[in-house]
């Protein structure tokens, strides 16, 4: 549970929060924008950008699900939602007014002042770009810090770019920004192949002074973790936001579990030496 929240907010009680606005993002995933009906929570409520909140939808379920907008805009808190299965079906037929319960924020975060005088490569696939999007907020913000930004985003295809519209800005501020998608479009002139070639082909000045932060498929961190380590990258400045099933996300019911840690707790972000030797073991 994030500390600068007031003692107020409850990890047990989920504070009931209204659709303010819902933006479509790309097919089956969409951002819901919600506020608190509490204006005390409201006031009260912070995050740190990779954290996560638990969704509720009445007689429906709850679901982890991260925060994706400016850490620092309090109006509205965003989350960008996959319609998969039985919660997050149910959520894509909500509507602006409609109201769901949520509790949180829970979780570690993207140790931003880790990479203080660094250079940061973010490595994002598909959806993976939503929990590290309050992430490149705060370092476009504090861009000084950092000797450079690279955004390395991978998708499946042309039509599944998610926040496409807002790369460009981002390339604005100082962000270099590469796309790779798996299957290209007649119209698409860019990068086709995984993500990690990318990573492969990105000059780094000193491998030594970069830090990664990492989120997308299991299988695609996994891999890029072997080829930031083969760059030179120290283990201990490559961090990723892992996904598991879970419930209570205070660490009690265990359904997250992790080697001895629990997801909800001790991740979704981790350094990549926390993991190292989990991530090879088949079912865990
Ligand atoms: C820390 C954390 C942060 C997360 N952040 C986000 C987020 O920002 N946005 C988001 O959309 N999701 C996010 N997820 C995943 C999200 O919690 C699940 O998609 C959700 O719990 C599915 O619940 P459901 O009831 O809709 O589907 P269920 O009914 O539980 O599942 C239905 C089917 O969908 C499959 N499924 C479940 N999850 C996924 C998935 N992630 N991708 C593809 N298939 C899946 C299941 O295997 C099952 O076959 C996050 C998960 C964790 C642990």
């Amino acid at each position: 549970m994030n500390v600068t929240c007031s003692s107020i907010i409850n990890p047990w009680v989920s504070h009931t929060v209204r659709i303010q606005e819902i933006t479509p993002e790309v097919a089956d995933v969409a951002t819901y924008h919600l506020s608190f009906d509490d204006s005390a929570i409201a006031a009260a409520y912070r995050f740190q950008p990779g954290q996560f909140n638990m969704l509720y939808l009445p007689g429906v379920g709850e679901v982890p699900i991260s925060l994706s907008a400016d850490p620092s805009s309090s109006a509205t808190w965003a989350h960008t939602v996959r319609a998969v299965g039985n919660v997050t079906q149910q959520l894509a037929r909500l509507r602006v007014g409609d109201t769901l319960g949520l509790r949180g924020p829970f979780g570690s975060s993207w140790p931003l002042s880790a990479a203080d005088d660094h250079d940061v490569v973010i490595v994002a696939g598909g959806l993976g770009l939503a929990p590290l999007r309050p992430a490149i907020y705060e370092l476009l913000r504090q861009a000084d810090r950092f000797r450079s930004l690279t955004l390395l985003y991978g998708s499946r295809s042309p039509d599944t770019i998610l926040f496409e519209h807002e790369l460009p800005e981002w390339s604005q501020r100082g962000m270099s920004v590469q796309l790779t998608v798996d299957r290209a479009s007649p119209d698409w002139a860019g990068h086709v192949g995984v993500v990690t070639l990318l990573l492969d082909r990105l000059p780094l000045s000193d491998p030594q002074r970069t830090s990664l932060f990492m989120c997308g498929p299991e299988v695609m961190m996994r891999f890029v973790g072997k080829s930031a380590l083969a760059r030179g990258i120290p283990e201990q400045h490559i961090w990723m936001s892992m996904e598991r099933n879970m419930q209570c996300a205070i660490g009690l019911c265990g359904h997250c579990q992790l080697g001895p840690t629990f997801i909800c707790k001790d991740g979704p972000v981790y350094r990549h030496d926390q993991l190292t030797p989990f991530l090879n073991v088949e079912g865990l």
